[in-house]
């Protein structure tokens, strides 16, 4: 059979122009159709699953191609397609609506697709999220649902989780499946983690989260809300009445700049801003409660994911943004398509500049930021950054507003209340192999063992775990 040629260009997604985003929450990025979902996916030249760099890409090792295959194979029928298509995404990944929209998979199974090396690598992430959004508009993922209730359920054992992010939320469903009755505790009053109170509507809008999570409930899981487990119940108390816990806790707790003036009114933690912002839905005062108090020149320092999400939302809040980062352009750990949506909304980026010192007003309010310039160096730090040094040369920008985004550390509420919960320095929970933490029984994964990281590490951390936990369980039961 004649190859059919190589088209080299990938079917790009359509955006909402940018003078009508700046002023909303609304998402960015619209899209496929089922019509330019199929163009995309027959770009994809079917690379042999066993070779497939793409499925190697990816953490949780979706079939990509064979997904793709399902979609293109009945292009006449879009809900047949798509159904097939979520079966095989749904064997490796519960979330794809979420990771189709927040992985870099530029970083992942973009990075390695073999039609990169001959013009733009199929864009696997969009057409992931394509599969999930048109099941979910049109019943397909409630359909399919049905496929993966265990009849089991509860059959198997009982297991807490602790903390509802993407770890614990992919745990949970693995778990579930497996016929385990599971429980998670989740200190805050919504379930998701970051994905409910850091990342914005308008990279990932909550009505398809809430929807991801539902289906959870389905599968019978239990959420319990406003449970801070080292407080409200300890760990030891879920240990006598679960077969297993896992801790996916995250590392939620904002990294502080100990330099003069940090006290001073309107500077906030990015995590403060995002919760006010997306949790709290500040952005909608006086419809909700919550109010923000954000001036109108905000200066975020940091070029992280979460610094990238503050000055967005600074912006759609009318202020002027400017991102102050320590490093170069190259050294910025945002994911791309991020960077790219934050320059063409018309966020300013200052490199190079290490902040001294927060200027205030006579009322306490911060006025100004102080900052070293810097200059970077040849030698690369242990994560492949360029080292940098200050060159003694001082700069001074106006700022009413200021956003801290300069990382996030495990909270450790629970590593302080249970005896016999080993951490490294950095707070993280020691594992094993198997994930299991030093207490026996008691497993972890994503942020919490990794430290800051990624949506899909935390979720192949999840699956991993249930597995283990599923044969830690299943062993105790053997008769000695
Ligand atoms: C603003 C922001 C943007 C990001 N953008 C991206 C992105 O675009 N792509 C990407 O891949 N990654 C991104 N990340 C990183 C990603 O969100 C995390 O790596 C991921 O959420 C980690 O998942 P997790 O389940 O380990 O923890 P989390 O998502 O942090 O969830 C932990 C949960 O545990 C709960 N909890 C904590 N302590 C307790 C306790 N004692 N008892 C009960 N519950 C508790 C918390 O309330 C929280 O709900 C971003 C992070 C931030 C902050
Ligand atoms: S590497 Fe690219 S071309 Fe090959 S199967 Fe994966 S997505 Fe298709």
């Amino acid at each position: 059979m004649a190859r059919s040629k190589l088209i080299k260009e990938r079917v790009p997604t359509p955006e909402v122009p940018v003078e009508e985003r700046v002023k909303s929450f609304v998402e960015v990025n619209l899209g496929y159709d089922f019509a330019s979902a199929v163009k995309e996916a027959e770009r994809c030249i079917q690379c042999p699953p066993e070779y497939a760099p793409c499925i190697k890409g990816c953490p949780v090792h979706i079939n990509i191609p064979g997904f793709i295959k399902a979609l293109r194979e009945n292009s006449e029928n879009p809900d047949e397609a798509v159904k097939n298509a979520l079966r095989v995404i749904w064997n490796d990944n519960t979330l794809p609506a979420v990771t189709g929209r927040v992985c870099p998979q530029e970083e992942q199974c973009e990075a390695p697709c073999v039609m990169g090396k001959v013009g733009d690598p199929i864009n696997i992430g969009k057409l992931e999220r394509f599969v999930a959004d048109y099941a979910r508009k049109h019943g397909i993922d409630e359909e399919l649902l049905k496929e993966f209730i265990s009849e089991e359920n509860g059959i198997k054992g009982k297991v807490a989780v602790v903390g509802s992010g993407p770890a614990g939320l992919t745990c949970a469903g693995e778990l579930a499946k497996m016929g385990y009755k599971v429980t998670i505790f989740e200190a805050l009053h919504k379930p998701g983690g970051v994905l409910i109170y850091g990342i914005p509507e308008f990279r990932l809008p909550k009505e398809i989260l809430d929807k991801e999570i539902a289906k959870l409930h389905e599968l019978g899981v239990e959420i319990k809300l406003d449970h801070i487990v080292g407080k409200t119940v300890t760990l030891e108390e879920l240990l006598e009445e679960y077969d297993a816990v896992f801790i996916g806790t995250g590392a939620g707790t904002p990294k502080l700049l100990n330099i003069p003036g940090i006290l001073l009114d309107r500077i906030y933690t990015a995590n403060e801003f995002l919760t006010r912002i997306n949790l709290m839905k500040a952005y909608k005062f006086p419809e909700y409660d919550e109010p923000i108090s954000i001036g109108k020149k905000t200066i975020v320092i940091g070029a992280g994911n979460t610094a990238m999400d503050a000055a967005r939302s600074a912006l759609r809040m009318g202020s002027e943004v400017t991102i102050a980062y320590r490093r170069g352009r190259e050294d910025m750990t945002a994911r791309i398509e991020e960077i790219k949506h934050a320059e063409e909304e018309g966020v300013k980026f200052e490199f190079f500049l290490n902040p001294v010192e927060f200027i205030g007003d006579e009322n306490g309010k911060v006025k100004a930021v102080k900052f070293e310039k810097m200059r970077p160096l040849e030698e690369r730090d242990a994560k492949g950054k360029r080292k940098i040094v200050g060159t003694g040369e001082y700069i001074t920008l106006e700022a009413d507003t200021v956003i801290i985004a300069i990382g996030l550390e495990p909270n450790k509420i629970i590593s302080e209340e249970a005896t016999g919960l080993k951490t490294n320095p950095d707070g993280t929970l020691v594992v094993d192999e198997n994930l299991m933490t030093s207490i026996p029984g008691v497993f972890a994964g994503g942020d919490a063992i990794r430290g800051e990281a990624t949506v899909i590490l935390a979720m192949g951390d999840g699956k991993k775990a249930a597995k283990a936990i599923d044969e830690y369980i299943q062993k105790k039961r053997l008769p000695a």
